[in-house]
């Protein structure tokens, strides 16, 4: 029986917050944050601070204008909403999602919940990851939207692989972003990434890409065919979980990224910018 079906549920911790009303994650059903269209933020919270908020909010608020919706709420109520879920769990250290739907109906909801997080134990920094190689695009490449379907099927292939990442290529044999992921790609100390038409605005590629400069390396936006990967010397990962992650494999090829000096440099200095914006933050 349909109905039967329990879908696998991401809330951990004892609290999560609806429409700002405090409930125990036994009332968390899992299938109403991903009736369509919910838009979402995945937010890392680190010593209390949620990671980057102003630049997320903003996200938020564009992905919600790409499907011609405004954000129902003020700006510091959701922010609120997130310091209150940190208090209540007294969870100081893990992932916030915030999804947003039912913005065609009266009952607009927001749901403020920790998620099961996994970050990448250091062995994974030292050596690097194993990825794969997988033709999809996004519709909307620029929206945070749920998909469920590509999310289910990316999954499974990515199990089946034994690989932490999936390397998205588009039609027309271009590596654009991975599943949960932006790519990057390291040529003679050349930092090269797809434009950001193609791609989901992630926050660690941008201010990857800040700091690259800030470094005094070249970053080419600009469409990578696959066959780049045959001559790049290394290559690695960016998201709000794995930071900055190199790529030790993508199917048979492999890589030495994790000591590409380049990517070693960048590694260092996003862990101190995040240091930073912590201390900065903790003091306001
Ligand atoms: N690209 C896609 C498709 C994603 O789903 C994500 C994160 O979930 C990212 C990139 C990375 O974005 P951020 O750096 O903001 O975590």
């Amino acid at each position: 029986m349909a109905d039967s079906i329990k879908v696998p549920t991401e809330i951990a911790q004892q609290y999560f917050l609806l429409n700002g009303n405090i409930l125990p994650a036994s009332d968390f059903k899992q299938e109403e944050t991903t009736i369509f269209p919910s838009v979402y933020e995945v937010i890392r919270v680190i010593d209390g601070v949620p990671l980057f908020f102003e630049e997320h909010l903003e996200r938020l608020v564009k992905s919600l204008e790409i499907l011609n919706y405004t954000l129902p709420w003020d700006e510091s109520f959701i922010k609120d909403q997130l310091y209150r879920l940190i208090d209540l769990n007294q969870c100081y250290n893990y992932n916030i999602k915030i999804v947003i739907n039912g913005l065609d109906t009266e009952n607009k909801n927001l749901f403020v919940y920790f998620i099961t997080s996994k970050y990448p134990p250091q062995e994974q920094y030292e050596n690097g990851v194993h990825t794969i190689l997988y033709e999809a695009e996004r519709e909307n490449p620029n929206a945070k939207v749920i998909a469920k379907s590509f999310r289910d099927a990316v999954t499974k292939k990515m199990a089946e692989s034994n690989a932490y990442e999936a390397i998205l290529v588009n039609q027309k044999g271009e590596i654009t972003e991975g599943s949960k992921s932006n790519i990057f790609l390291v040529k003679d100390n050349v930092f090269y990434t797809s434009p950001a038409k193609d791609v989901l605005l992630g926050i660690t590629r941008h201010r990857v890409i800040q700091l690259c400069l800030q470094l005094g390396y070249a970053v080419k936006e600009e469409a990578v065919p696959a066959s780049f990967i045959q001559e790049a010397d290394g290559l690695f990962i960016t998201g709000t979980s794995p930071k900055v992650l190199p790529i030790a494999s993508v199917d048979d090829r492999v890589y030495h990224s994790s000591s590409n000096s380049a990517i070693l440099d960048l590694r260092r200095a996003y862990d101190a910018l995040i240091q930073e914006y912590i201390k900065k933050s903790s003091v306001e």
